[in-house]
């Protein structure tokens, strides 16, 4: 069956995939063969964040199993309507980082990009789902802005293109922004975080490496990857031909009650990128975010699993278990 999939979406670029992903939850269930009224839950056929998933994404979620991993970061619900205290619209401060439109400058050596709004896939737990993306965006008109944040502040070395996903830009506007980052010195380090070489793999296509292979600098790539079924051979791929372009491969995940809030699971996880070649990076709590508040796993909890899992895994591939606080001066350990 997984064959037959991947040789009908063969030859169908990454704009295309990206264009004609499942926007409608009741479609998307029925080409996982599930029926809305059998559901263990209530889907929202409409919601502020509308569902997004790429075909490839679905191909790897578990046909009839409503408690499928990949599903469930994906299907909007009602519980996302739920107001629940301490879950805000903006939990990580990100509107007061703001130095210019589009530029975040929280930490001392890297300042963040939001270079674009759009995203491959939407994950419901994610923690700029509400963010005012309209008018803060990187956009051309404000280079000379940013240009002058980095010129006014030497001790920045490190470029993180952010957002939404920077992969979802044509590689003409990522290879503009690396192009003006080669005009700087300071800059040593141009990292990207992304979602897409494991949501959407085919995009890791040959003119984006080249662009990347063209930029003087070092490039780090963090992919958010959250479940070992997230990881099939296309993925593997993708990332073996990033490895072959020097790029330093971490991944960050978010700890999701009912997704991976468990030893095995996230044992699964660490083992299956490591062998990919990517080094668990960050386990992050859950960012109160409004709507996300279904996933929480609690500290206590959070904390026990990490115990066990020390215990059974590489230390090389355990994640740190990170919280973001606004106002701090960096990620803060659990
Ligand atoms: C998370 C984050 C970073 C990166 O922090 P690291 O600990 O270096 O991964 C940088 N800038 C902002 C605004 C962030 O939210
Ligand atoms: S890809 Fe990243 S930014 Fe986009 S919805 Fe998912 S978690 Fe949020």
């Amino acid at each position: 069956m997984k064959n037959c999939h991947q040789n009908i979406h063969f030859n169908s670029n990454w704009q295309n995939e990206l264009a004609n992903a499942y926007t409608d939850p009741l479609v998307l269930l029925h080409y996982l063969q599930l029926h809305e009224k059998h559901l263990p839950y209530r889907i929202a056929k409409s919601a502020d964040f509308p569902m997004r998933v790429p075909q490839s994404y679905a191909d790897r979620m578990e046909k009839g199993n409503p408690y499928d991993p990949l599903l469930l970061q994906t299907l909007p619900l009602i519980s996302e309507q739920l107001e629940v205290e301490g879950y805000v619209a903006d939990p990580v401060g990100d509107l007061e980082a703001i130095v210019s439109p589009g530029m975040l400058h929280k930490y001392h050596n890297r300042v963040l990009l939001i270079s674009t709004g759009a995203c491959a896939i939407h994950c419901r737990y994610c923690f700029r789902r509400n963010f005012p993306y309209s008018d803060s965006i990187l956009t051309r008109s404000h280079w000379e802005d940013y240009n002058d944040h980095l010129k006014s502040h030497p001790e920045i070395n490190e470029v993180i293109l952010s957002g939404g996903d920077p992969l979802v830009l044509s590689d003409t506007r990522l290879q503009a922004i690396y192009n003006n980052l080669d005009n700087f010195k300071q800059i040593k380090i141009i990292r990207i975080h992304t979602r897409v070489p494991v949501v959407l793999p085919k995009r890791v296509d040959s003119h984006f490496l080249k662009a990347i292979k063209q930029s003087h600098k070092q490039f780090v790539l963090v992919l958010h990857c959250n479940h070992a079924n997230e990881i099939n051979h296309q993925v593997v791929d993708a990332i073996s031909s990033l490895r072959d372009h020097n790029i330093i491969l971490l991944n960050q995940s978010v700890l999701l009650k009912g997704i991976n809030d468990s030893v095995e699971a996230l044992a699964e996880l660490s083992e299956k990128l490591t062998f990919a070649g990517v080094l668990p990076y960050y386990l992050h709590m859950l960012d109160p975010v409004q709507g996300a508040a279904h996933f929480a796993v609690s500290e206590h909890r959070a904390k026990d699993i990490m115990t066990t899992l020390r215990s059974k895994i590489s230390g090389y591939m355990l994640p740190r278990l990170v919280r973001e606080i606004a106002g701090k001066s960096s990620k803060i350990p659990v």
